[in-house]
């Protein structure tokens, strides 16, 4: 059977850490929105362009855009065994653009749909965020003060120059949780309605949150 998992929480609340292990653990793809619009405005196209107008100001890109971007990842065939889909939906309107999406690609087969939200304490999410930096070349995400790389400033893995989102300052974070709260924290009461959300305490450190993980999916 298919399994597709779809992780919600605000920004920064280690959703894109546990999701890429959990992607190697899974053998699924690892479906992050927020990469694959970085990767449209790094190759300058259309929706990258259009995008960025709106990542600078830590807004949603428009539901069509990333709709169209989510149906095209999900119909590729390294999906047909399922996904794990990050930062898709964070809005009620995109979560029925999901439901859509899945019914075009899956027709009439099996699948197994589980909502993950990371529920954690909001004092945390400012410090992670502006201490964030990250790997241009393999993605790993560090933390200065929580998950710093051996050699300061340089990913452990490629040896490369880590670098910092610019919309992971100050005060584009505040417009990405009044986003979060407005659009995406709705989703939370959606799911759990669908009876299709578990909860886990996203509160410590990786290793901690990760077997919380584990035990979450298994129940
Ligand atoms: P993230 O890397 O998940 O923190 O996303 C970075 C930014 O990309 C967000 O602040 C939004 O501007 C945009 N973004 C990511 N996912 C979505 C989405 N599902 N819908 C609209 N905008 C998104």
């Amino acid at each position: 059977m298919k399994t597709e998992l779809i992780f919600l929480g605000p920004p920064a609340c280690g959703k894109g850490t546990q999701t890429a292990k959990l992607a190697e653990y899974l053998n699924l793809p690892h479906v992050d929105t927020g990469s694959l619009l970085r990767a449209e405005i790094q190759n300058q196209t259309e929706a990258g362009i259009e995008a960025k107008t709106f990542i600078d100001k830590g807004k949603l890109v428009p539901v069509e855009l990333v709709s169209k971007i989510i149906k095209n990842r999900l119909s590729k065939e390294d999906c047909k065994n399922g996904y794990i889909l990050d930062g898709f939906p964070r809005s009620l309107e995109q979560a029925e653009q999901l439901v859509k999406i899945n019914e075009e690609i899956n027709k009439n087969s099996d699948y197994k749909f589980n909502a993950i939200y990371f529920h954690i304490d909001e004092n945390l999410l400012l410090d992670r965020i502006v201490n964030r930096r990250s790997c241009p070349k393999c993605g790993k995400i560090y933390n200065l003060l929580f998950n710093p790389p051996k050699h300061e400033g340089i990913c452990d893995v490629c040896h490369v120059e880590l670098t910092q989102r610019k919309d992971d300052t100050k005060e584009i974070a505040h417009s990405r949780f009044d986003t979060y709260d407005r659009e995406t924290a709705p989703l939370v009461d959606y799911y759990r309605k669908m009876g299709v959300l578990k909860t886990l305490n996203a509160n410590g450190n990786i290793d901690e949150v990760w077997e919380r993980l584990l035990k979450v999916l298994n129940d």
